[in-house]
């Protein structure tokens, strides 16, 4: 019989962004999950903001996973329509910068997927279930543009067509989860400029005509043409998870106009709003200000991996990095500084020598200086409260202190809790949490290491059977002054290291 799916003793919480609160989390159907996340505009390589949203949500794929879901998570590219300042006019991002390098536009499109692959993978991100891109799903970006417009949300005005949000407004909440209101948004906005073909200043492309130099277009009912940004999103969502689905995700910068337009799109078109929870990350800032491309505070992953930047003494780990980022709750703002990743090294450092630890600990008859099943019940609570990282993090802190007493033998362990400790500390460790050991240098030395150790062990019993006590006391004190203590029991000898 197949044991039963964790999710059935867990009671996951989800802070839901657009009604401000934590709510259960049940999903449309039972055991299954649909996850939608805005993935990056492949212009550039990301910089360790983008990389924090996509962490934030690696972390909630983990989860969901380790609870037995079976997750379907969409993460697209955004390789088209994504305009210069988010908005309706202006150049396309990766067009401008296929000008700027005189490249095709698909080539800066390929440079930088590689780099984002590259990146996630350095960060031990668990690849989406699909990845789709704009470019590959013009057709049916232009089949829904068709049925809001034979819905009447949207109008053509000179070869592209907008969506209308005040005739939304009439029977739908545009600016719910956003919290904005459609009178205040007219009320604060100037007059449209001569050159708009929109009708009131909120309304926004689903199809743009392209000017004559306008590389990246294709052809539709109304002109050639590019789709609108917002509208890729609903369309791959839609077409992957369905027009209803669990959960979206995004950077907290996303929140609005982009994932607002996403549910009018939704709505206009399926009759249904089309998300459950919205998900949203904050912001990574150096010098407490946001990370961003535009202003070009930032920082890269490879600067961040090489040490070659003017911000940190010295080069850090990818895990340590993440680490870092798990320290902080993903609805928190999270400062970036050398101090910060450094003491987060110490941190890391202590949670992986412990790990170490618990593999070699000797189990007692009972369990003194801590309760693990009840221990083990709150890391579950940290996590189930909306994927609270740092609180399981002290979790796992409590048992590393637990760990180095039974080490000094100032507590102990029974064999079924030391073995439940084991596999409670793995599994948030490396499966949730998705850190890599970085200080088991490589299994490799670990097992030289050992086997080193063993025949040391075989050659002090020898001298021992033979009497020859000066050289077993050598081999032991010696070993010890090295760090590795010897310890005798009736079952043999085995070691630590301290
Ligand atoms: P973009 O490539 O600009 O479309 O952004 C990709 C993702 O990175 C989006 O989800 C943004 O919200 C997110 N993002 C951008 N800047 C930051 C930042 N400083 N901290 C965290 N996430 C960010
Ligand atoms: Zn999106």
């Amino acid at each position: 019989m197949a044991a039963t799916p964790l999710y059935k003793t867990q009671e996951l919480k989800i802070y839901n962004s657009i009604s401000g609160q934590k709510e259960v989390f049940i999903p449309l159907t039972e055991g299954n999950i649909g996850m939608y996340v805005c993935g990056p505009t492949v212009y550039s390589n990301v910089h360790l903001g983008n990389c924090r949203t996509f962490i934030s949500f690696d972390l909630v794929f983990r989860y969901l996973k380790h609870l037995g879901y079976k997750v379907r998570y969409v993460r697209n590219i955004t390789d088209a329509g994504h305009l210069e300042n988010d908005a309706d006019e202006g150049e396309d991002k990766v067009a401008k910068k296929a000008r700027l390098e005189q490249l095709e536009p698909m080539e800066i499109v390929q440079r930088y997927t590689l780099d984002f692959h590259h990146v996630m993978s350095k960060f031990n991100t668990i690849a989406p279930s699909i990845e789709p891109t704009a470019t590959g799903h013009i057709v049916e970006q232009i089949e829904i543009i068709k049925t809001i417009i034979d819905n009447g949300f949207a109008y053509v005005s000179n070869g592209s067509v907008y969506f209308d949000v005040q005739k939304f407004n009439e029977t739908n909440n545009y600016g719910k989860l956003s919290g904005r209101n459609l009178e205040d948004m007219i009320a604060n906005t100037r007059e449209l400029s001569a050159q708009t073909d929109k009708k009131n200043p909120q309304d926004f492309a689903l199809w743009k005509r392209a000017d004559p130099q306008h590389i990246m277009r294709w052809p539709s009912p109304w002109s050639d043409g590019f789709p609108g940004w917002h509208l890729e999103c609903t369309v791959m969502s839609t077409k992957y998870l369905g027009e209803r689905f669990d959960i979206h995700g995004g950077g907290m910068d996303l929140k609005f106009p982009h994932h607002e337009c996403e549910i009018a799109q939704g709505e206009a078109a399926c009759g249904q709003t089309p998300v459950n929870y919205w998900m949203h990350a904050n912001m990574l800032t150096l010098n407490s200000k946001k990370m961003s491309k535009s202003t070009g505070n930032t920082i890269s992953p490879e600067e961040l991996f090489t040490g070659h930047n003017s911000v940190l003494d010295k080069p850090f780990d990818p895990s340590i990095v993440r680490f870092f980022m798990m320290q902080a709750h993903y609805r928190s703002i999270l400062d970036f500084s050398n101090d910060a990743l450094e003491a987060s090294e110490k941190g890391f450092n202590r949670l992986m020598d412990a790990l170490h630890v618990v593999e070699r600990l000797e189990a007692s008859s009972k369990s003194e200086g801590l309760d693990v099943a009840a221990w083990r019940s709150e890391c579950y609570e940290a996590m189930n409260d909306d994927f609270n990282s740092p609180i399981l993090i002290a979790k796992l802190f409590d048992a590393v202190k637990f760990i180095n007493s039974v080490k000094e033998q100032k507590a102990s362990i029974s064999n079924d809790d030391l073995e439940l400790l084991r596999e409670t500390m793995k599994g948030f460790i490396f499966d949730v949490l998705g850190l890599v050991d970085s200080n088991e240098v490589s299994s490799d030395v670990g097992d030289k290491l050992s086997g080193t150790v063993e025949l040391l062990i075989k050659l002090r019993a020898e001298a021992r059977a033979n009497k020859d006590f000066a050289t077993s006391d050598k081999i032991r004190d010696e070993l010890l002054e090295i760090g590795i203590q010897l310890k005798d029991s009736r079952e043999g000898t085995t070691f630590l290291l301290n």
